[in-house]
This record gives structure tokens, sequence and C-alpha cells, in this order.
């Protein structure tokens, strides 16, 4: 086959893509100087007869529970999720590879806890998480205020900081079947280090005030 030979181009051709560039660069728009950062996380599992079923930190009395390689906690998962994509610090399988039989059966609270040293060491402070949890059955509101205060206490956080909502599935997909959990969270975070934050106590002290400014 003949190769084609690439066009030569003239100085006015190559005047006009440097131009293009040129307009391209002027047009990214810089970040906006702010403290606040938004993460998003969803998780899915399985469900299956003979298994626990772990929301929020909390064992909830069901006929199936979730598969997964530690209690299989989707709503947990979620917010690590939800928390390290505010920090830009990846995804829970970054930190807590499935492959590692360290990770085997352990409760996700203490994935909970890990991501909140993450945030510290990143000068981020939490400032509210909303959460919502997919299931079926059983039904979810007897069990909130427990899932609610476990998670706080993992993420050293007031419990008014956390939302959690419960839908059905309406028997349609995976979840309406009754055969996967799912959770979506949404996390705020504020960077200490960049500006003053007015909603954490960090922010009465008189070197973050400074520094910040
Ligand atoms: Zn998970």
């Amino acid at each position: 086959m003949k190769a084609r030979r690439k066009p030569i181009r003239g100085a006015g051709q190559r005047r006009r893509s440097a131009q293009t560039r040129s307009r391209e660069t002027q047009s990214i728009t810089p970040p906006i100087p702010t403290s606040f950062r938004v993460g998003l996380g969803n998780d899915i599992h399985r469900l299956a007869y003979g298994r626990r079923l772990v929301l929020g930190g909390v064992t909830i009395p069901s006929k199936k529970g979730s598969v997964g390689h530690s209690d299989g906690d989707a709503l947990a998962h979620a917010i690590c999720d939800a928390l390290l994509g505010a920090a830009g610090k990846g995804d829970i399988g970054r930190h807590f590879s499935d492959r590692s039989s360290k990770w085997q059966g352990v409760s996700s609270l203490l994935f909970l806890r890990h991501v909140r040293t993450v945030l510290d060491n990143a000068g981020l402070a939490i400032i509210n998480l909303d959460c919502t949890v997919g299931l079926e059955r059983p039904r979810l509101t007897p069990y909130m205020t427990r899932m609610q205060k476990r998670l706080a206490s993992a993420l050293r956080i007031r419990g008014d900081q956390i939302s959690i909502k419960a839908k059905s599935g309406e028997e349609i997909g995976a979840v309406g079947r009754g055969e996967a959990v799912r959770a979506d969270a949404v996390a705020l975070v504020c960077d200490l280090r960049r500006t003053l934050c007015p909603h954490h106590s960090r922010s009465a002290d008189p070197s973050v005030a400074s520094s910040a400014r």
C-alpha cells in the first residue's frame, strides 16, 4: 500500500494553529479560590441468603445479606468514595484492595476511620454528607438513628452532619427484585488551609485564620 504523504503546512496555517491553541488556553477558566470541595460515591452489593446485612455499621435483621469482601456495608463504602472523591484521593479500592486478605470480613467502619485520617492529613474538614440507600426489604426506618450515630462516631463528626434516606426499588431492577442493596452519597468538605471555614472549630485557631487570609 502506498504511504500517505503528510501535507506540508504553510506559514499561514501554522499561525492559525498557534492562534487556535492560544484561544483554547485563554478559554480555560482559572480555578475559583474556594474552600469547598464536593465528592460523589455510590456502591452496590449483591444480596444472598446466609449473609449478614450491614448498613452504616449496623447489622439489620434480614433473610438476605450483602455479599462482599469486607462486611459488604454499601452505605459506608459509598461514603468512603464520596469523601475520598472530595479530597481527590482516589477511591476505596485504592486504599483497601479487595485482593488483600487483611480486609476480609472486617467492619467497614474501619475504612471510614482511615478516610477521616486521609482528610485530616489533607487539611479537609467534613461539612455534611447526604446519603440514600436503595433496598427493597426490610424497611430501614427503625435503624436510621443508629446508623447515623455509628457513621458519625467513625468519622468523628456530629450526627446531624449525616443525612440518610431510604428508597425501595419499586420492584424494578436489581434493588427492586431484592437482589441487591445500593447506596449513594454526596460529601461536602472544607479546605481549612485555603480559607477560613466558619463551620469548623479549627477556624477559631488564630494560626489557621492568619494563614488563610
Ligand atoms: Zn462495597
